[in-house]
């Protein structure tokens, strides 16, 4: 049977597959490396435009290496989940200084780098050189947990082993690369979450979820609970120049290391603000005005964000070191910046468009 599954999805592959991404250009490990870590969480049509300007900057891995930290996260913002730019620009340290610039064709070593997990450290091994080695990224679950019925919620250890051990029966000794990108394909194109198009494909004939017509209830999401919500005063501090006060977040964390701006607790009350800002961080503001407030939401908390403009009076004491600049808005926007802080300096003007 897994001969026939590789062999039938080989074939829809050769029609139907997509070979023409940029990370097939030139492939090679640090460019299929890029592209995985990308495309955690994110989907390709999303990635495309931040694979080409990261490849332009960063061709290489000495290139990455050498690089400042906030240039990296620069280049990653707006994709999320930051610590993958993190771990991306510490592995690619790692690859120069342990590894002579040459990625290890070793499952073990490149899960010893960080970041790089078993699934994605099979991909490099397949897509990069051919070796045969098995992936299991989400649209890969999603197929085999149909194929197979697999009940559960792939979160749980048991479930995953199931689905490994399906991975690895199925991963052909030939054409590895193709076969790769063919189930992570099949996934993104035929077997989609809410609407698999099970007629075209090339599975459907003995596939269990097919013959039972119960294909959208694989795999079995995880009992959700509901979010937590949390809320915060975001400042747009204005000095007389039209420059804000941004701070740089700490390393780790939401955000962490990304430049933000000043935060305060919710428990201040909106008459409470300016006097707040001289406290933290010893700035004379008045004129509060209230923007439109808007919500964030994380993998496991919402951010009620209520954003607020202040105009700076003067000093308390001063303000400026190397985690507090002002910068002028056009400035800021070069810098790495969550996605909801990008939102509000792009539309400060224009509360509408948050
Ligand atoms: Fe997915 Fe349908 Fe194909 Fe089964 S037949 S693998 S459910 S698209």
């Amino acid at each position: 049977m897994s001969q026939s599954f590789a062999h039938r999805l080989l074939c829809w592959y050769d029609q139907h597959g997509r070979k023409a991404l940029p990370w097939h250009e030139d492939r090679n490990a640090y460019r299929v490396w890029i592209s995985e870590i990308m495309l955690q969480q994110t989907q390709v049509a999303t990635v495309i435009p931040y694979y080409e300007a990261f490849m332009a900057r960063f061709p290489n891995v000495e290139a990455l290496a050498q690089a400042d930290t906030d240039e990296v996260l620069q280049h990653w913002s707006g994709l999320g989940y930051y610590a993958r730019a993190r771990n991306l620009h510490k592995a690619a340290q790692q690859v120069v200084a342990e590894h002579s610039g040459q990625f290890p064709q070793d499952q073990a070593k490149l899960e010893a780098l960080p970041g790089i997990g078993r699934s994605t450290a099979a991909a490099i091994l397949a897509q990069a050189w051919n070796i045969r080695a098995s992936i299991l990224d989400g649209n890969v679950k999603r197929v085999l947990a149909r194929y197979h019925t697999v009940a559960g919620w792939p979160g749980q250890t048991a479930v995953l082993n199931q689905l490994w051990a399906y991975a690895e029966q199925h991963t052909p000794s030939e054409r590895v690369r193709d076969y790769t990108q063919a189930i992570m394909d099949l996934g993104a194109m035929v077997c989609t979450r809410s609407r698999p198009d099970c007629e075209h494909c090339p599975l459907h004939g003995d596939c269990q979820a097919f013959r039972h017509n119960t294909a959208t209830l694989y795999p079995a999401p995880k009992h959700r609970k509901t979010l937590p919500e949390k809320q915060t005063w975001m400042l747009l501090i204005e000095d007389a120049n039209g420059h804000l006060l941004m701070e740089r977040r700490p390393p780790s964390g939401i955000w962490g290391g990304l430049w933000s701006l000043p935060e305060l607790d919710p428990a201040y009350g909106a008459d409470e603000l300016e006097e707040a800002c001289q406290r933290h961080f010893g700035l004379r503001c008045d004129a509060p005005e209230h923007l439109p407030g808007f919500r964030h939401t994380f993998s496991h908390y919402h951010l009620d964000i209520q954003p607020v403009r202040l105009s700076l009076t003067g000093y308390t004491h001063v303000q400026e070191h190397q985690e507090r600049v002002w910068h002028h808005p056009t400035t800021a926007l070069t810098l790495g910046l969550p996605a909801p802080v990008r939102k509000l300096l792009s539309a400060p003007l224009q509360p509408e468009l948050l």
